[in-house]
């Protein structure tokens, strides 16, 4: 019979991609964190189906409508207390963990008191858009690029971007200023004309999408509200495509 004294052993913790709220488009990593958790913390935009995967405790630590926040300190606080007392903690949320996730907090505080902490990705809600459209986010010839922007961080965000044509700019958190966003894209020269799509609950039972141009895109989304992706298409000029078909016609 041994007296020293016995510690629990050291829990970990899963940070969870649970995709746009569909529980059919979770990976099959994410649903194996999911079963065998012991304790589930989790956002507002979670879809109940997913929860109900698992037998596990699960505490909400989002954001209520109308009410505060819980703050990060404490959410890094509670997920590393319950770690520490020797449980499997998922830390569950929207989309991908790693795009505008509030990850980097949950990893460093983790590290610190030296959990062993993952990250399983999720499927972001531009990829959950491109989905709903059956329109990729990258086109050949007009759109090689994607920019994955929030619109949230402070009015003029939008404005510092270094986009250029060839762009499939998605922007997350955005609905709120579409607007301010409107404007200041035109300001940096995109044009007007410009394809836009803005697609609601991508991936969910209440998916709404509306189609419309740059210009007039505010109006268009009246009546859209949150969660929900915005994608401007700001296409290469034509004379790319031409010029290097005749360059290989020269070649060949
Ligand atoms: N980590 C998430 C993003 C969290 S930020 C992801 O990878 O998708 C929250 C923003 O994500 C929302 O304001 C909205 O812009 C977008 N979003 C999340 N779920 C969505 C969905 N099902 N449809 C459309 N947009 C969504």
């Amino acid at each position: 019979m041994s007296f020293l004294p016995r510690f629990p052993a050291m829990g970990q913790i899963a940070l969870v991609g649970a995709g746009p709220g569909a529980a059919d488009l979770l990976t099959i990593r994410a649903l194996r964190r999911i079963e065998a958790a012991d304790v589930i913390f989790h956002d507002r935009l979670i879809d109940p189906e997913v929860l109900a995967l698992s037998p596990a405790r699960k505490v909400f630590v989002g954001k209520e409508v109308g009410a505060n926040a819980w703050p990060q300190t404490r959410i890094n606080a509670v997920i590393t207390a319950a770690a520490l007392s020797g449980l499997k903690v998922v830390r569950l949320k929207s989309g991908d963990p790693s795009i505008f996730g509030r990850a980097a907090e949950e990893l460093d505080a983790a590290r610190a008191a030296g959990i062993p902490i993952e990250i399983v990705p999720g499927i972001t809600a531009a990829s959950a858009a491109a989905s709903a459209l059956g329109r990729p986010l990258t086109e050949r010839g007009q759109t090689e690029r994607l920019v994955i922007a929030t619109a949230t961080c402070r009015p003029g965000t939008v404005a510092t971007l270094a986009i250029a044509p060839g762009t499939t700019l998605a922007l997350y958190m955005a609905m709120h200023r579409l607007a301010e966003v409107e404007a200041e894209l035109m300001a940096m020269g995109v044009p007007p004309e410009s394809d836009v799509q803005i697609v609601q609950s991508a991936g969910c039972e209440n998916q709404r999408i509306v189609e419309c141009t740059l210009h007039g895109m505010a109006n268009a989304a009246a009546g859209f509200a949150n969660p929900a992706i915005v994608l401007v298409r700001w296409t290469a000029p034509a004379m790319v495509g031409e010029w290097t078909m005749q360059r290989s016609s020269i070649t060949c």
